[in-house]
């Protein structure tokens, strides 16, 4: 059974700390960041090296939404394949996004180095497994177009797929041997004590509640004190509060729950996942696993292991343990948590400018750890004297989305449904 109640393992094992208190007194800065995830650290990061005066204000403490709480798959580009984004976005913008992040693991991991953050590096690879005939399919075609577009990726068959994971269960894969793994919170909490060391005052427990314009400024305020801005970023993807104007974020909200066993015996290490790979699969209700530093296995599947459906998904992702790692059947769970993914229609992230030398930035529709680490330092170079031109997609005056709340229900639905009759017979062999 899982743990009694929630606990995020990433919390629970983090080697980097933080010292962020609330905002005690008013301030001026070039640059007011509002969020500290990824995206917030990074502009953070950047605009101070780059000598801008920055105070980032984050409601609860760094990492709290989905920087914190995600699988650590770090993935080059977006979780759309290259052709869909250039039929989304046409050939000039959809090239331009396509190149600004397929180096992203090279930027992730350079940036870890250079900073020395203790977020347990792992650049040995991630895994696409194919769930079935379809995704396989699916899998062969990313491979030509990650191929044109530049990546190394490897097509793995049956025997080389169960070698690497340690799992009979797929009859293919896509290897990108140049992507790897971190622990999430810590990587984000490292970016920010970087940041503090580069000269960006960081504030934790510092709620934004109203942000306006003043006299050509932005003027922002938070724990009963203002700071002005000469530019603004609004990075709180999927867990914005509310602060009313100048912009609502629209964009459907989607679960995504993990459950963490006690550490593998070494027996056990040595055959699943040898060499350290992370892995998620073809299928539409989709699952990961991964290990951490201490040998536990990390289990994921779209919905929210948090709320109404919880036993459902609690049950099944025991029953999805066995039938992947039939020796690990009865290895506990000892902690679970959920995450909620800012998804967008077309599974694009958007940069919204909500007024004049401010950026919103959100949707990155489950891909964010490259994405958000690559927005925000270009968000801050753009902000601070640079142009739109810098940043890796167009920026737009608005974006709407409609029945956020169906959909949002509709993706619960569909996830409880599929656990709930997990293995399906059909399921079961390709
Ligand atoms: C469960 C899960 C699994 C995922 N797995 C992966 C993965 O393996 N690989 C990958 O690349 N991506 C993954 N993602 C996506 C990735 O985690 C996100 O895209 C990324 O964390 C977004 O970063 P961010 O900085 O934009 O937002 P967040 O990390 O969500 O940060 C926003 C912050 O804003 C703060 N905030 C909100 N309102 C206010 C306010 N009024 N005042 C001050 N602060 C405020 C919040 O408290 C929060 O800390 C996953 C996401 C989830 C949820």
């Amino acid at each position: 059974m899982p743990t009694s109640g929630p606990s995020n393992l990433w919390r629970a094992t983090s080697a980097e700390a933080l010292d962020a208190p609330p905002l005690a007194n008013d301030s001026a800065v070039d640059l007011a960041i509002v969020g500290g995830g990824f995206t917030g650290c990074s502009a953070a990061l950047e605009a101070a090296r780059g000598g801008a005066t920055v105070a980032l204000l984050e409601a609860e403490t760094i990492g709290h939404g989905g920087s914190g709480r995600n699988v650590g798959l770090v993935n080059a580009g977006l979780w759309l394949p290259p052709r869909d984004v250039l039929k989304i976005l046409g050939d000039a913008d959809g090239t331009r996004l396509i190149k600004a992040l397929s180096n992203g693991p090279d930027i992730v991991f350079d940036l870890i180095e250079r900073e020395g953050i203790d977020c347990e590096p792992v650049r040995r690879g991630t895994i696409h497994l194919a769930h079935s005939a379809a995704g396989l399919k699916g899998l062969r075609a990313r491979f030509e177009q990650g191929t044109l577009a530049g990546r190394h990726y490897e097509l793995l068959d049956a025997a080389d797929t169960a070698q690497r994971t340690g799992s009979m269960r797929f009859t293919g894969s896509l290897r990108d041997p140049g992507a790897g793994t971190i622990q999430p919170l810590a990587y984000c909490r490292g970016l920010a004590r970087a940041a503090q060391i580069a000269g960006a005052e960081l504030h934790e427990k510092s709620p934004v509640t109203s942000i306006t314009r003043s006299g050509g400024d932005w003027m922002l305020e938070a724990a009963g004190h203002r700071v002005k801005a000469k530019a603004l970023l609004i990075a709180t993807n999927a867990y914005q509060t509310h602060f009313g104007a100048p912009f609502a974020q629209e964009f459907i909200p989607v679960h995504y729950s993990q459950f963490a066993t006690v550490p593998m015996p070494d027996d056990l290490r040595a055959r699943i996942l040898p060499d350290g790979e992370g892995c998620w699969d073809t299928a539409l209700i989709m699952s990961s696993f991964r290990t951490d530093r201490a040998g536990r296995l990390i289990l994921g599947g779209i919905g929210n292991a948090e709320g109404a459906g919880a036993r459902v998904h609690s049950g099944w992702a025991r029953r999805k343990l066995s039938e992947l790692y039939p020796d690990l059947a009865h290895l506990p769970f000892e902690h679970h948590w959920a995450g909620r993914i800012a998804m967008t229609s077309d599974h694009v992230p958007k940069i919204v400018a909500p007024g004049p030398s401010a950026l919103a930035i959100f949707g990155y529709s489950g891909r964010g750890i490259c994405p958000g680490t690559v927005f925000g330092m270009k968000a801050a170079r753009a902000l601070l004297g640079g142009t739109d031109g810098d940043l890796p997609l167009p920026v737009l005056s608005g974006h709407g989305e409609s029945l956020t709340r169906a959909k949002a229900a509709w993706y619960e639905f569909g996830a409880t449904a599929t656990h709930a009759v997990f293995p399906h017979p059909l399921s079961r062999r390709q």
